[in-house]
């Protein structure tokens, strides 16, 4: 579902050059639960974006679904994101002053759906993730798992085939880094594709698959348990 060929990411600071992601080279198929680990700056978020459509390579070819969206319009592209793509990140992203229910709303908001039914479904995600109880309340209100699972309900609202989160654990302790990781299992299982980020090795061991990356190349690509 995802090909990547020869992706670059370049930036330009001052009169210097930062190569970012140098010619990546990656397939993910449909149904894939694979994680993306490696140091701080290697360019893991960067090629999260970029599989997202919330940023553009610098040069390289996006196959996805088989078509190639290398050269499509910001337009398209929010498109594709909005109707295809789940995200999840690190700080959860939610609104403040919208409730739960309101924040899973959001994705919804242009999909011509009534409002009745925009909230039903809200409310169906958030039991989904075990929140029944909580849809009224505010993002303050909701400890740091409560809102990650808020964020996942916003994430799987429109039914995407992929999820992508960075980091989606970082900010949580290890238990409920567990119970986070156990929503993604579930949620692989049903048959979404999951690519997440993360650089702790009982995270990354949920997945079946992990990729290295490493001053914005692959380095190493495994299927299975890692070898300690
Ligand atoms: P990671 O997620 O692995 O920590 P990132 O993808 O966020 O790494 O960043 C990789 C590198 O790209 C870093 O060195 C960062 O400073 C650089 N970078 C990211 N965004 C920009 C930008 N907009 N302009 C210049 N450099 C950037
Ligand atoms: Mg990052």
């Amino acid at each position: 579902m995802i090909e990547l060929k020869n992706i670059t990411k370049s930036y330009s600071v001052g009169k210097e050059r930062i190569d970012v992601l140098k010619s990546i080279n990656l397939v993910i198929e449909d149904g894939e639960f694979t994680s993306i680990m490696g140091p701080s700056g290697s360019g893991k978020s960067t090629l999260m974006n970029i599989i997202g459509c919330l940023d553009k390579q610098t040069s390289g070819e996006y196959f996805l679904n088989g078509e190639n969206i290398s050269d499509y319009k910001d337009t398209d592209l929010a498109r594709i994101r909005i109707q295809s793509i789940g995200f999840v990140f690190q700080q959860f992203q939610l609104l403040p002053r919208l409730n739960a229910l309101r924040n899973v709303e959001l994705p919804m908001i242009y999909s011509g759906l009534s409002k009745k039914e925009r909230l039903e479904r809200a409310e169906q995600a958030l039991i989904k993730v075990g929140l029944g109880d909580r849809m009224e309340h505010l993002p303050n209100a909701l400890s740091g798992g409560q809102k990650q699972r808020v964020a996942i309900a916003r994430a799987i609202v429109n039914n995407p085939k992929l999820i992508l989160a960075d980091e989606p654990t970082g900010a949580l302790d290890t238990r409920t880094s567990v119970s986070i990781m156990e929503e993604f299992s579930k949620l692989n299982e049903e048959g979404t594709t999951v690519v997440l980020v993360t650089h702790e090795l009982e995270i990354a061991e949920y997945t079946n698959r992990k990729i290295m990356v490493r001053d914005g190349e692959i380095v190493a690509d495994e299927t299975g348990r890692l070898q300690p």
